[in-house]
């Protein structure tokens, strides 16, 4: 039954076309020997075509419902403490609108200014043999496109802000989120943060979950594991044989109390799982998935437990605990064209919003998150322990556009550089002054304790290069911390040894 819901009502329609236009094709084999070779093989490429374009209509999008479903099944107290985190954001959602109400303040509310940085590792998981870029093992550009496409959608730099309708245009959201492809990986190395692995398999099930991410598998406090996949079929009650786009684990407490879920038990499957031919917005994607939004639409569960926009019940119309978008009756399919559409649920005519990124519709229909997933989506990553563990990941390195932020084009400062990271030997500070100011460089470890101070002293405007020994520091993360104008910046740096 639950099924039913998520089926693209038009495969069947196509597929009874398709059928048709076989039987007429073979008969007509059957009556005539004079067409030539030529328009066979027209015929056959163009039949072809048809069954590749019958595979596009089967796609399904998301398969984060059925993905928990079986989730839960294999480990029934994990359960426990979903509900018990899903419970605490709604009350927390609930607590915050009424404050906004009554107090006028937001002194009690959740940030929802500062920019967060989110490490990415891409696993892609081929079955190419000869380990050659190509089909599965998708291509580095492919790979990269995507990260583009996550950075505009979640701060709404997005072009296709301007399909959003008017009415909708005072709830559309920056997410003050961004994401970078990690440049350290858990060794402390140096990575693009890629990883490729070979494996005959040419489709995976859900319930082939924990083995394929444990082919290849980096810390989830510390990054958002990527798995891209040749196929992704759901075997049990959902029947889908292939073309699930993807689907992503929610966010969860660790909540005292509860039955504690062994050590890993979800750890070692958190992250989202994509189709080759749905990441990226180059290279091997296909209409109407070829801009990038699957991979959106999976971080919007993942990041903050952002729910589709019918509340995932088989009659439709049931919450999903925001209150900006519009009661909706069931899931909706459109790309081509993106139809507007309404539902009556609890008596009022909506007018869907069907550009929602949690939404089914085609990536080419899709532009918007709205302020009240923008409120969900913090209340549950500051939360949930390891989303917020991802806060002081080093995997961005210097790249961290968190660590920068607070530069802005009127200090007296720009520009800070330390590198290389991770040190080992030696590490160069480079930074400008644009007048005369006080500096002050101090280094504190990963406790906040202050290990030393480099710099404090006036300084006239120039730029400035040191370079240090790492000599005296153990391994470890340190936070270095620039001042000066006023403005404070901070960056952190491994050092291995
Ligand atoms: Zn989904």
């Amino acid at each position: 039954m639950q099924a039913q819901i998520f089926n693209f009502g038009r495969s069947h329609t196509y597929t009874n076309e398709y059928l048709y236009f076989i039987y007429n094709f073979c008969n007509f084999s059957i009556y005539t020997t004079l067409i030539s070779m030529k328009r066979w093989i027209a015929l056959l490429v163009f039949a072809l075509l048809f069954t590749s374009t019958i595979y596009a209509q089967k796609n399904k999008r998301c398969a984060v419902v059925e993905y928990h479903k079986q989730l839960f099944q294999r480990h029934p107290q994990l359960k426990l403490s979903y509900d018990a985190f899903e419970q605490q954001v709604n009350a927390k959602v609930a607590n915050e609108n009424y404050l906004k109400a009554t107090l006028r303040t937001s002194a009690l509310l959740e940030d929802t200014t500062t920019l967060h940085t989110i490490p990415v590792v891409v696993h892609i998981i081929h079955n190419n043999a000869k380990g050659t870029i190509g089909g599965t093992n998708i291509s580095d550009t492919q790979i990269l496109s995507q990260m583009p496409v996550i950075n505009n959608d979640f701060r709404r730099l997005n072009a296709d802000t301007t399909n959003t309708p008017s009415y909708f245009k005072s709830v559309a959201a920056d997410m003050k989120f961004e994401f970078c492809m990690a440049s350290v990986d858990p060794n402390g190395n140096a990575t693009n943060g890629i990883t490729r692995t070979y494996n005959p398999a040419t489709s995976w099930d859900l319930s082939d979950d924990t083995v394929f991410k444990a082919l290849s598998y980096w810390p989830s406090n510390q990054y958002l594991n990527i798995w891209v996949l040749p196929n992704i079929t759901d075997t049990g009650d959902g029947d889908y044989q292939g073309g699930i786009l993807g689907y992503s684990q929610l966010p969860m407490g660790d909540l005292p109390g509860l039955v504690h879920f062994a050590p890993d038990t979800s750890a070692s499957t958190d992250g989202i799982v994509i189709l080759y031919q749905g990441y990226g917005d180059k290279g091997e994607v296909y209409f109407p998935y070829n801009l990038g939004r699957t991979v959106t639409h999976e971080i919007g569960h993942w990041l903050g437990g952002l729910r589709h926009p019918w509340g995932d019940c088989i009659e439709g119309c049931c919450t999903d605990y925001v209150d900006d978008t519009p009661w909706q009756d069931s899931a909706d399919f459109d790309y081509s064209p993106c139809q507007l559409r309404t539902s009556n649920c609890n008596g009022p005519v909506d007018t869907l919003m069907i550009q929602n990124f949690m939404q089914y519709t085609g990536d080419n229909c899709m532009n918007l998150f709205t302020e009240g997933q923008k409120q969900r989506s913090r209340i549950a990553f500051y939360n949930c322990p390891s989303r917020v563990a991802l806060l002081n990941s080093p995997a961005c390195g210097q790249q961290s556009l968190r660590t920068t932020s607070t530069v802005t084009s009127s200090a007296a400062s720009t520009g800070l550089t330390i590198y290389p990271n991770p040190v080992s030997y030696s590490y160069s500070i480079s930074y400008q002054l644009n007048k005369s100011d006080n500096v002050l460089l101090s280094v504190y470890n990963v406790e906040g304790i202050l290990v030393k101070t480099l710099i404090n002293t006036t300084q006239a405007e120039g730029d400035y290069t040191y370079t240090y020994s790492a000599d005296d520091m153990a391994e470890g993360l340190y936070i270095f911390r620039f001042v000066s104008g006023g403005n404070a910046t901070t960056k952190k740096i491994i050092v291995v040894k």
